[in-house]
């Protein structure tokens, strides 16, 4: 069996970057840029600019009483000139009317009678100087993670309309199984409803890929096989769920084999030990268990780092931590368990409860958990106290 490292190496180390597209600078919330960084066009600010609203003057002129003369607001083109020992009104965001060198608050002053009083002296102060946060020329780099929205601000406040950004990995979804049902569907005798093809197609999506689905196959060889062939054809790469294992109904290994290349079949996880991993021409084809619960956790670990490859990002995005366990949790001795556990931060660390049933088809503790619990192989459970390995997939509650 290999371990978790290997087999995520080995499924990474098949991962191809996807291809540039150009998109307007709205439609790349959330999208992975394709640049290292982009040339500043414009000063940013494009000119000097009042921070407050109050009152355009001359520091040699405070403290004083000054003849207000004028307004100038946010937006303004046309400046008046402010003269030696006088005041003009400005507000926040309207440009600094030539002649004038400091912004005085405006409850640092008091305004009666067109006469402006100015208590204290001031500096050359509250003004947001040209360029004071990007020069034109200025190489503003681009991190190598979906674009938030205070990264996008930045392009647009330099006026980069469209951007090159990796686009999204085609994830074809294939689910198997003569028992699966559409979620819409009335449950005849012996069916559960195709949660997988729901669950993974999100999981796609927060990892940054775009689900396309398959119609499900049933568990005879002709259809998994035909699927498998549309799936690398539609896909940048293929997710299948459910027979991969060794039952008699389980398909899918001799069918990548039989149009592609089979690398391996079990890893020393759980949930999740049955996982193929395979390539049909170029493409990888990933087989998960059908467990839904192992599917998710197993997707989390081999899928998700894969995708974020393909779109020139590292890792897994996520939050390694220490976490120590609030109760005992039972596992198989001989595999690396990752359970499904909620994290709260407690003092100084990090406290992890069971977020309710560990069964590999029991989905309500996957889906109250925000983390996954790593006890080692070796161990047949996580023992209440102890500080173990942990990763954050969801938010703290
Ligand atoms: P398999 O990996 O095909 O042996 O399936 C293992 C378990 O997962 C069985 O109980 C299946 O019924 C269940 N299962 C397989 N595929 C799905 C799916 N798409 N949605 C929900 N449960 C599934
Ligand atoms: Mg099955």
């Amino acid at each position: 069996m290999l371990s978790v490292e290997e087999a995520r190496e080995r499924i990474a180390g098949h991962a191809r970057l996807t291809a540039v597209e150009r998109l307007p600078l709205e439609r790349c919330a959330g999208r992975v840029p394709a640049a290292f960084w982009v040339m500043a066009g414009i000063d940013v600010p494009p000119f000097d600019n009042s921070a407050m609203d109050g009152y355009a003057v001359r520091a040699a002129d405070t403290p004083g009483e000054l003849p207000l003369v004028g307004e100038v607001a946010a937006g303004a083109a046309e400046l008046p000139i402010v003269a030696p020992g006088t005041a003009t009104r400005i507000l926040t965001g309207a440009p600094l009317p030539p002649g004038a060198d400091s912004v005085v608050p405006q409850e640092l002053a008091t305004e009666a009678d067109g006469v402006v009083r100015l208590p204290a002296a001031v500096a050359r102060t509250h003004i947001r100087t040209r360029g004071e946060d990007t020069r034109a020329g200025d190489r503003v780099e681009l991190a190598r993670e979906p674009l938030s929205a205070a990264g996008l601000a930045v392009l647009a406040s330099l006026g980069i309309a469209e951007l090159e950004v990796r686009r999204r990995p085609r994830v074809a979804l294939l689910s198997t199984g003569d028992e699966l049902a559409p979620v819409g569907a009335r449950l005849r005798p012996g069916q559960i409803h195709d949660a997988n093809a729901v669950s993974l197609a999100a999981a796609v999506a927060d990892a940054g890929g775009e689900a396309v689905p398959l119609p499900v196959a049933g568990d005879d060889a002709e259809t998994v096989r035909q699927r498998v062939s549309t799936g690398v054809a539609q896909g940048d790469l293929l997710v299948v769920s459910g027979g991969v294992s060794v039952g008699r109904h389980d398909h899918l290994r001799d069918v990548i084999e039989s149009l592609g290349t089979l690398d391996f079949w079990r890893i020393a996880v759980q949930p999740g030990k049955p996982l193929a991993f395979g390539r049909v021409g170029d493409r990888p084809v990933i087989g998960l268990p059908g467990n839904p619960v192992s599917a998710l956790v197993t997707f989390e670990l081999f899928v998700r780092p894969l995708l974020r490859r393909m779109l020139g990002m590292q890792g897994d995005g996520r939050l390694h931590l220490r976490a120590r366990a609030a109760q005992r949790i039972a596992k198989h001795l001989d595999r690396r368990a990752y359970l499904r556990v909620v994290l709260t931060p407690e003092g100084d660390g990090w406290v992890a409860h069971s977020a309710g049933g560990q069964g590999s088809a029991q989905l309500r503790g996957m889906a109250a958990a925000n983390g996954l619990l790593v006890i080692p192989e070796g161990a047949d459970a996580a023992e209440p106290g102890t500080l173990y390995d942990a990763v954050l997939f969801g938010e703290i509650r």
